[in-house]
């Protein structure tokens, strides 16, 4: 393995860090071979817009052709695996006290690696939740009084007549699989792809967790995150103006290149090992 050549002083700081985030973006993935929106959009579905396909409008309009296009890029996640790079965000976990991932991922693949602490802003695409009538719309046109959501599903639209009162009901064997579109077996609400569509608003928890964490963390790691859409793209910006050590490790230079601390050129799966083992020597254990 090549080392890194890294300021010895950012190395310390590094190694003094109890709690370090990982903040990732589409080119933590790259290298386990999953598309972006934009790449699957290819032979049947080459003449849609990823804007037409995935919206709460799509869904409200079409729902069996968000439902498939949804499937079909389930199995470019189904049949990638973590990278190199995510098993070394996994293996720090036993080099530094605390290690939070925030991810803009859908595909699960830190999960898979063995992270633990896993703030998934943009959701994650195999788990699937129900589809409330208010998805996606502003909130001043919320309901005024919104019925009580479904413990199951979390859908918000169905009658309180259609409820299905068996408790032993689960949405354990539902999965974005090719057919029509699953029914919440409770309410009876249109079951949906658990992501963040265009249209829609990241969830204000998720938000508020992941700003905390720049926040209260001593370091930042920023992987292939490419930085362009918001409000994600401030999160390791945050970071900077509380005077944590943040490094980049991206193939092209982004808007936090020229502010971070240091400022790595490559793709996740060599360089982020590389670092890993630079600094924290991952045989070894911290600082010896
Ligand atoms: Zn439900």
């Amino acid at each position: 393995m090549t080392f890194l050549r890294i300021d010895p002083r950012l190395v310390e700081r590094l190694r003094d860090a109890l709690h370090v985030v990982i903040f990732t973006g589409a080119g933590m993935s790259a290298e386990s071979g999953v598309p972006t929106f934009r790449d699957r959009m290819t032979g049947l579905w080459a003449r849609h817009d990823p804007q037409d396909i995935a919206t709460p409008e799509a869904f409200r309009r079409n729902p069996q052709l968000v439902w498939d296009w949804h499937v079909h890029l389930a199995e470019s996640v189904r049949a990638a695996t973590p990278n190199a790079g995510h098993r070394a965000i996994a293996a720090l976990q036993d080099l530094v006290q605390q290690v939070t991932v925030i991810t803009q991922n859908i595909d699960g693949l830190h999960a898979r690696a063995g992270s633990r602490e896993i703030i998934e802003l943009h959701g994650n695409l195999l788990r699937l939740r129900g589809f409330r009538d208010d998805d996606g719309r502003q909130e001043g046109l919320r309901l005024a009084r919104p019925p009580r959501p479904c413990p199951l599903c979390g859908a918000r639209c169905a009658p309180p007549g259609a409820w299905n009162p068996d408790p032993g009901l689960s949405l354990a064997g539902f999965g974005l699989a090719a057919g029509p579109v699953p029914r919440c077996p409770k309410c009876g609400a249109r079951l949906r792809p658990d992501v963040v569509w265009f249209n829609e608003m990241l969830d204000p928890d998720l938000l508020d967790q992941a700003w905390a964490a720049m926040e209260n963390c001593d370091a930042v790691l920023c992987v292939g995150a490419s930085l362009e859409v918001e409000p994600a793209a401030s999160l390791p910006f945050r970071a900077l103006e509380c005077g944590h050590a943040v490094i980049e490790i991206n193939p092209a230079p982004t808007a936090l290149s020229a502010l971070a601390d240091a400022s790595v050129r490559g793709g996740a799966a060599s360089a982020l090992p590389r670092l890993v083992e630079s600094v924290w020597g991952s045989a070894q254990g911290p600082g010896e």
